[in-house]
């Protein structure tokens, strides 16, 4: 179905029709979004974001769903499976739409993941204020076998809807953007039709913006739809806009399978500015990308010349240290500026608190458009971290449980939306998995026969999964070169900053171990961080000193002209840029990990060889937890273990930047000491936290657990 536009405002679908092409001297900030102009009680307002397709946004008409219960592994006898479940209150006193899905249950519960995805059975109306339902569920599979059954509720979507804003006044050039979309309640296929329609009220009368009917049971019709229309002919006058949609009513007499939620994603007011000086952002998180496998930090293979010719066009920190050698926390801390200790996301089961602004937030308040991209695992939506985006993506490819990245795939999709926001002041965050565990290049990259840094007598295993991550290496960087390529053909290029850093390293046999999140030496913790930017950042600058993730987004933010939230513990490294060497001290840079203990070892069986993954050698003690805390400074690194608790360790990093010979004694000990008491005096008492800061545990969903199962995060 197409959507139609009305009177004299134009409507664009794409930037190939005509007029619909952006002024090139001017971009276009989001000013207002529309979801606040809707005056409170109006519509239920939680939650206030919903996913379509994968896709977070903030939008119109989310309806929460409850899960009911669960089960795995129930056993078919034959004729249906009969279940009762309860309906909490929180549901309402309206009818309510239970939702069924099955699928044949895997091996050890998970395995089959990749061949059987979840499967929606036929919806149940259930009536107002009933307390309980039956449900007898056909079986799907054959006697003997087992299925896998999930049930969740949610309140029946109203069949007319119309929701309108406060007056708001328009500006000169005024655009209007939103996206439709269905969520289908039950099977896609059975779900009704709905029909869209958007209009702006003015003294003089009502003009028709937007009419689209969405039908789910055609797949081009699934996932957001997105909209521009232009409102020029508005401009200077009280505008109220009003957003109705009509469900096709269930027919007389028969029973539904499926019923639908309308959804208007994102509407905001976008207003034109003058280009000159203005820069976007592109920010790329490359997982488990360890500083010495680029190229322009002396890796000795050539595993990165388009990170390399960034740095030369650019500037490059030598010495970026993360905060913590895992994916949550060390994300957490790059996107808020602030060090864990204090954001307190340690699990999968924290949220980062309300009261810390993030990145994308920050920037929507200045005017950015910002969408990301994420490989689903641990950049986890529960965590908070869609906060400020209009569009966020949790990519999952056809193999769910299959962590391996997608950097062509996810750097696809943020170009797909870049197209379609041409014109229009980004913030676009990419992050992928690719270089993360397995390491399992495509064979055109699997060309190293040698590995960085491996020792002379090391295990041929270790030697042989260090040339497949090289490989993977070698892949991303070319899969980046590609996404700089079309960056510059948007003509964009030149008025982005981009940043490409990582989120910890990986340990290959260095102190004994594989893989991260166990230990804090350097190979888990220098990651890269290079920034270009032409015009804002000077090229070739390389800054010695330490430096933080948590330093990141302090340093963007001074970068695009924003001043910084007031509470955080990086610091904009600019004046670095200026002056690499810089005259002020060099400040103390810190981390820690929180970790389950894990033993791992690395497994080659895979693919012929081609393939590197690993597998547990010791049994797993649950309450096992290795906590180690640390500073480091020029020239020192100090390590505290404080469970199971062991000896400190002091490293001069000048002459043993490999740690290797523990030098700890009365002279160097009370200096760090005194760092990480600094260090452990940031913590945030609990009570000084908004109650919600801790997500509740239903929120992880089973496909997310066994994903970050897969990726050995948990057990
Ligand atoms: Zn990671």
């Amino acid at each position: 179905m197409r959507a139609r536009a009305v009177a004299s405002l134009a409507l664009c679908l794409s930037w190939a029709a005509p007029g619909c092409r952006p002024r090139t001297d001017a971009v276009f900030e989001p000013v207002r979004s529309l979801l606040d102009e809707v005056p409170a009680g109006t519509t239920p307002d939680v939650p206030v974001t919903c996913a379509v397709d994968d896709v977070i946004r903030p939008a119109l008409g989310c309806v929460a769903d409850v899960l009911l219960g669960q089960e795995t592994k129930v056993r078919v006898q034959g004729g249906p499976v009969r279940r009762r479940f309860e309906l909490p209150r929180s549901l309402g006193p309206g009818p309510v739409v239970v939702q069924p899905v099955v699928r044949r249950a895997g091996v050890d519960g998970w395995l089959l993941d990749d061949l059987e995805p979840w499967r929606a059975l036929g919806a149940r109306l259930v009536r107002r204020g009933a307390r309980h339902v039956k449900l007898a569920l056909p079986p799907v599979v054959s006697i003997g076998e087992s299925l896998d059954l999930r049930v969740t509720a949610s309140r029946l979507p109203p069949a007319k809807s119309l929701t309108g804003t406060r007056p708001v006044v328009l500006g000169p050039g005024t655009v209007l953007r939103v996206a439709v979309a269905v969520h289908p309640l039950g099977p896609a296929a059975g779900a009704p039709r709905v029909a869209f329609r958007l209009v702006a009220q003015t003294a003089p009368g009502r003009q028709e913006l937007l009419r689209e009917v969405l039908d789910p049971a055609h797949p081009e019709n699934a996932g957001w739809h997105e909209h521009r229309v232009e409102l020029g002919a508005l401009t200077g006058r009280p505008v109220r806009f009003f957003f109705s949609t009509r469900v096709r009513p269930c027919p007389v007499g028969r029973r539904c399978r499926a019923f639908s939620a309308p959804l208007w994603g994102a509407p905001q007011i976008l207003e034109p500015r003058p280009r000159a000086g203005r820069h976007n952002l592109l920010l790329i998180s490359l997982d488990t990308l360890r500083a010495d496998h680029v190229g322009a930090y002396g890796s000795r293979l050539p595993t990165t010349p388009v990170l390399d010719a960034m740095a030369a066009e650019g500037a490059l920190f030598e010495q970026t240290i993360a905060p913590f050698p895992a994916t949550l926390s060390s994300h957490a801390s790059m996107l808020t500026g602030v060090y864990p200790r204090r954001h307190g996301v340690l699990g999968m089961f924290d949220r980062i608190p309300r009261d810390i602004p993030m990145l994308a937030e920050i920037l929507a308040h200045h005017g950015y458009q910002s969408a990301a991209v994420t490989e689903d695992g641990m950049v986890l939506a529960t965590a908070g971290f869609p906060r400020g985006f209009t569009y966020y993506r949790e990519y999952k490819g056809a193999k769910r449980s299959t962590p391996s990245g997608r950097a062509v795939a996810t750097f696809d999709a943020g170009l797909r939306w870049l197209e379609t926001h041409r014109g229009e002041q980004f913030f676009l965050f990419l992050h992928t998995y690719q270089v993360h565990m397995p390491y399992a290049p495509p064979p055109a990259f699997d060309v190293f026969t040698s590995a960085p840094g491996t020792e002379a007598n090391a295990l041929p295993e270790l030697v042989r999964c260090q040339q497949l991550y090289a490989g993977e290496v070698r892949y991303v960087d070319s899969a980046i070169g590609r996404l700089f390529e079309r960056l510059t053909k948007l003509g964009e290029a030149d008025r982005t900053l981009v940043v490409v850093t990582s989120d910890h390293g990986e340990e290959f046999g260095e102190h004994g171990g594989v893989q991260h999140a166990q230990t804090i030496y350097e190979e888990v913790l220098h990651v890269p961080l290079i920034l270009r930017a032409p015009r804002l950042v000077p090229a070739g600058v390389r800054v010695p000193g330490p430096v933080s993730l948590v330093d990141l987004l302090p340093t963007v933010l001074d970068l695009l002209g924003i001043p910084p939230p007031p509470a955080t513990d990086g610091r904009s490294l600019v004046p670095l840029l200026r002056d690499p060497r810089g005259t002020s001290p060099v400040r103390p840079v810190f981390f820690e990990v929180r970790e389950p203990l894990l033993q791992m070892a690395l497994d080659l069986s895979g693919d012929g060889g081609r393939a590197c993954s690993s597998r547990l050698i010791a049994p797993l003690a649950p309450d096992t937890v290795i906590e180690q805390v640390g500073a480091r400074t020029n020239a020192h690194k100090w390590i505290f273990h404080l469970q199971p608790v062991g000896l400190p360790e002091v490293y001069d990093l000048e002459h043993d930047p490999h740690e290797h010979h523990n030098i700890a004694g009365p002279d160097l000990l009370p200096t760090g000491e005194r760092l990480v008491e600094e260090y452990q005096a940031l913590a945030t008492p609990a009570a000084d936290r908004r109650p919600d800061h801790k997500a509740p545990p239903a929120t992880i969903d089973e496909e997310t657990t066994k994903k970050l199962r897969a990726l050995g995060y948990v057990q």
